[in-house]
């Protein structure tokens, strides 16, 4: 079970989040992300001392630690726990202020950012113990790792999890930090922003948990954007692949990485909303549960470039130097569509525009085009429902799609259209695709 920085942000959440462990008997791992606006506080204070900023950054300390004073407070009850609790914030902010006076670098950086979700995990065990709520806290930085590369080492997880809990098997609770672990040369590091959700996903494949949930304060993933379109739904199910279609376009809900170790072990992934605890929310297992169209998400500020060259006709090889430019400045293409004589492709990032454009002109006429917006229907086999297909281009008449991508995938059909199309797209699609307003 994994709880965001919204589900443990303030005390009364917390104590929902105790609830929500208690209400069965199962044995369970219970993933915490920092207090919400923590991490982003954290980044604040390294950047300051990445600056060499030392009075900034002890602001901005000081501001934090009397933000965990008020919540501590608040938080417990006894003075037994109050006690404890103040000890555990004590210490971390000692640490910060320590690393204000010594020569920064990345490694201690590093450092920092882990110090949120030490005190969420801290902080809510304590919040347990004075409950009486039976429960072990588990340090993340024991068991999981990232390699030289920053992947997870997923065998590596399973070994020193499976021991601590083998060590530990009197208890039923386990309570753990989202985000953080040790890299390859067994420093303190982190899975990227959002990375809880990563974490959680590679316990549960790691000890091949029966479900991996994720509760946020959203009730599932939705047929659509809802800061869009006015009526959207909540998906029941959706397939592996199906969620990794969809997680690249910002369905913010779940952090794309996520998907993979579940998957790879099978365990089924739930979104649940802390708020509706009983709502069904979305489940992402194996089968995808029913056919036809689930999701539509879009992206915008995407790069289109087109390649035309009548060297193409009948050639080997054209698509690979035109690739391996791309290779070289480490941009990845997300969509691609050829005809004889040209292939357009898009990137989401300008950082080497000028740089590949350059490097692409030896082959032919390059056409690039900004402000453009990949929309992405996400499905069970609609690419092979030719009434998917034939409501799609019905429904977007009026409005002028640029690049289409069929059959890449039975789970997904893009477009692409200029930015000032987007949202009258997902409108449309709405009603067109789903019936809904
Ligand atoms: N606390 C980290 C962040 O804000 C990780 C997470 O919340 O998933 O990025
Ligand atoms: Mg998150």
């Amino acid at each position: 079970m994994k709880f965001g920085g919204t589900s443990v942000g303030k005390p009364e959440r917390m104590y929902q989040v105790a609830d929500l462990i208690t209400r069965d008997n199962e044995s369970k791992i219970v993933v915490l992300s920092a207090l919400s606006g923590t991490t982003n506080a954290l980044v604040g204070i390294g950047d300051a001392l990445a600056k060499n900023n030392k009075e900034d950054a002890k602001t901005q300390i000081d501001k934090l630690e009397a933000h965990y004073h008020t919540f501590i407070a608040e938080l417990v009850k006894t003075p037994a726990a109050l006690a404890k609790a103040k000890a555990i914030v004590g210490e971390h902010f000692e640490f910060l202020n320590i690393i204000t006076k010594i020569s920064f670098n990345e490694a201690l950086n590093k450092d920092i950012l882990a110090q949120g979700e030490l005190l969420s995990t801290k902080l809510f065990s304590t919040y347990l113990e004075e409950k009486g709520i039976d429960h072990y806290l588990l340090p993340a930085l024991d068991f999981m790792s990232i390699d030289a590369n920053d992947e997870p080492q997923l065998s590596a997880i399973k070994t020193k999890l499976s021991q601590l809990l083998k060590n530990h098997s009197d208890k039923k609770m386990f309570i753990t930090q989202g985000y953080i672990c040790r890299n390859s040369k067994g420093e303190v590091d982190n899975l990227k922003r959002g990375g809880s959700d990563y974490t959680a996903s590679l316990i549960a494949a790691a000890i091949k948990a029966t479900v991996c949930e994720i509760w946020t304060d959203i009730d599932g993933m939705h047929n659509n954007d809802p800061r869009i379109v006015k009526k959207t739904v909540a998906i029941e199910q959706l397939s592996f692949d199906e969620a990794a279609e969809l997680a690249y376009f910002g369905a913010k809900i779940l952090h794309p990485t996520c998907i993979w170790p579940a998957q790879h072990e099978n365990v089924p992934v739930k979104l649940l909303n802390t708020m509706q605890p009983d709502a069904a929310g979305t489940v992402i297992r194996d089968e995808a549960g029913s056919e036809g169209v689930k999701a539509i998400a879009a992206k915008d500020g995407i790069i289109a470039i087109k390649i035309k060259s009548s060297r193409m006709l009948l050639a080997y090889g054209f698509l690979r130097k035109i690739f391996e430019v791309f290779e070289k400045y480490r941009t990845p293409i997300d969509m691609i569509t050829t005809s004889e004589v040209a292939v357009s492709v898009t990137i989401d990032t300008d950082a080497n525009l000028a740089a590949i454009v350059k490097e692409l002109e030896p082959f032919g006429t390059i056409e690039v085009d900004k402000n453009q917006t990949i929309v992405s229907i996400v499905g069970n086999k609609i690419g092979s429902s030719a009434d998917v297909l034939s409501k799609l281009f019905d429904t977007l008449k009026p409005v002028p799609v640029s690049m289409v991508s069929y059959g890449g995938s039975p789970h997904n059909i893009s477009l692409l259209v200029a930015d000032q199309y987007k949202i009258q797209t997902l409108q449309l699609l709405n009603s067109g695709l789903f019936g809904l307003e």
